[in-house]
């Protein structure tokens, strides 16, 4: 509901929708994580106000027939038009997006005919650390819902069992991704002493091994705001913190969260600390202090670290919202020198996503090239998905990016999106036929030989899939192999 607060694109049904608090019946709709917009609804309904008449609380949506009780609002592009014309829904996301904080944003007027409005409050504000303690340090069950026991359980909660949530929100913005229209973009970070607690309760439950496998949240080393501003005046509205680079204004310090590592390994009856969440390399980059990746790479992983690259074309990592592809060469760099000094040999495990808006077959071709070029297989490729309330999802639908209103050429044959997605993983066997119809409709007969930069053999017959292997794969791929559930598990949690 969160996501789906106001109109949007859907993709199951590939349809522009209403804001689901209409499709809903709901009286009101919470947004956000929720916690105190939930207490202030609860505190109101005690009062004895009827639920249609709670138009107040921050983190919250409401119908009306009327827009007088709103101060200072925006009157977004109401519902028809935006249904007429998609450039008006980019013009509509674009106000969202630069209304995400609950210092600077405003209340929002979605007009759905004459005396029909969906309005949405600003954002709740962040918790404190004290409260984010609070609401983590609730006497939870720990355990799947017994409707699940016929199903054998949740396969995903064997990763999360012994996960601690450190923080919540993320100043990352990477386009596909929603967080900031959930979580915000100020981080709001556990303290270390719940932390412990909740690390020292799990130690005692009878099936813990020794392991706790991960120590994170939508980005593992996030554990402050990005910078003094945020928490004062609001998070920029027209800025990102980390794209197209690191903003100068950022605390780029990993101080809190090493100690936070340090405290929980040293506990007795842990064996290990692992990081699962991701991590932002063009923070870690941005941060001078090796200490942090050497405490890493030595204590908190197991032959690899995953990151999230994401692509190599510089024009759609832009789209993306990422930075661009000498930032994550550097991060190799580094990560290699660390792993040298450390005398460990670990891997990088990028995370990659086909099918991007605005990545071309070309573009997934140059991606096929890296992964060739680094001796990486991946077991598991993310192929775009339309989510609601990204910029991504907008271009997609819209065919327009809605930070710039530029046009964007968006992947929506499902022909084109299996041919992008199957050059990720150009050597499976199935795959051949996609890969060769992708490689000679973009000139690309080059990669089609017995040559050493081939992607795959001359011919058509499905077993032909791949090239030779290159000194490394087979390492690097038993190290995919071994940790594909808890990647999936984390892509999961992510979002
Ligand atoms: S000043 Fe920079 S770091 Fe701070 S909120 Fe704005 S973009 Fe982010």
């Amino acid at each position: 509901a969160s996501l789906r607060r106001l109109a949007h694109y859907d993709y199951w049904s590939d349809r522009f929708r209403r804001s689901i608090l209409l499709d809903s019946g709901a009286d009101l709709l919470i947004y956000g994580m929720g916690e105190l917009a939930m207490v202030e609804v609860a505190d109101a309904m005690n009062s004895g106000l009827n639920i249609r008449d709670i138009t107040f609380i921050p983190g919250t949506v409401y119908k009306s027939r009327t827009t007088d009780q709103v101060w200072d609002g925006i009157t977004l592009p109401d519902f028809a038009s935006m249904q007429k014309d998609k450039t008006q829904y980019a013009r509509s996301f674009s106000i969202q997006e630069q209304n995400t904080d609950s210092i600077s944003g405003r209340p929002l007027i979605e007009s759905y005919g004459e005396h029909r409005y969906v309005i949405q409050n600003p954002p709740m504000r962040p918790v404190t650390t004290q409260e984010l303690d609070d609401i983590y340090e609730l006497p939870y069950e720990n355990a799947w819902h017994p409707v699940y026991d016929a199903e054998g359980g949740i396969p995903a909660f064997s990763e999360i069992r012994f996960s601690l949530t450190s923080n919540r929100g993320c100043y990352g913005g990477c386009s596909f991704c929603a967080l900031n229209f959930h979580q915000g973009r100020i981080v709001q970070a556990r303290s270390h002493e719940s932390l412990i607690r909740e690390a020292k309760l799990m130690i005692r439950r009878p099936d813990f091994k020794g392991y706790i496998h991960d120590v994170g949240g939508p980005t593992a080393n996030f554990r402050h705001p990005a910078c003094r501003k945020q928490i004062e005046k609001g998070v920029c509205p027209n800025r990102q913190c980390l794209f197209p680079k690191v903003c100068g204004n950022i605390h780029a310090d990993h101080t809190d969260y090493v100690a936070l590592l340090r405290e929980l390994r040293q506990l007795p009856g842990v064996k290990k600390v692992f990081v699962r969440s991701g991590i932002r390399y063009d923070y870690v980059m941005a941060d001078p202090d090796d200490t942090f990746l050497e405490e890493l790479c030595q204590y908190h992983i197991s032959g690899q670290l995953r990151v999230a690259p994401e692509h190599v074309s510089d024009h759609v990592l832009q789209l993306m919202g990422k930075p661009g592809s000498d930032v994550y060469k550097a991060f190799c760099r580094r990560f290699e020198k660390i792993n040298r000094k450390t005398g460990k040999q670990q891997f990088l495990v990028p995370y990659l996503i086909s099918s991007h808006p605005g990545s071309t077959l070309e573009d997934a071709i140059a991606l096929a090239e890296t992964i060739r070029d680094m001796g990486f297989q991946p077991d598991q490729v993310q192929d775009f998905y339309p989510t609601p309330s990204t910029a991504s999802t907008v271009m997609y639908y819209t065919g327009i990016d809605p930070r710039n209103m530029q046009p964007v050429r968006s992947v929506t044959s499902p022909k084109e999106k299996a041919m992008q997605r199957a050059l990720l993983q150009y050597r499976r066997p199935e795959n051949y036929n996609l890969v060769r119809q992708a490689l000679i409709q973009a000139g690309r007969e080059d990669l089609i030989g017995y040559g050493e930069k081939c992607l795959i053999r001359p011919g058509n017959a499905a077993h032909r899939g791949g090239s030779r292997k290159r000194n490394g794969n087979t390492r690097n791929e038993k190290a995919n192999k071994k940790t594909e559930r808890s990647r999936s598990v984390g892509r999961t949690k992510k979002h």
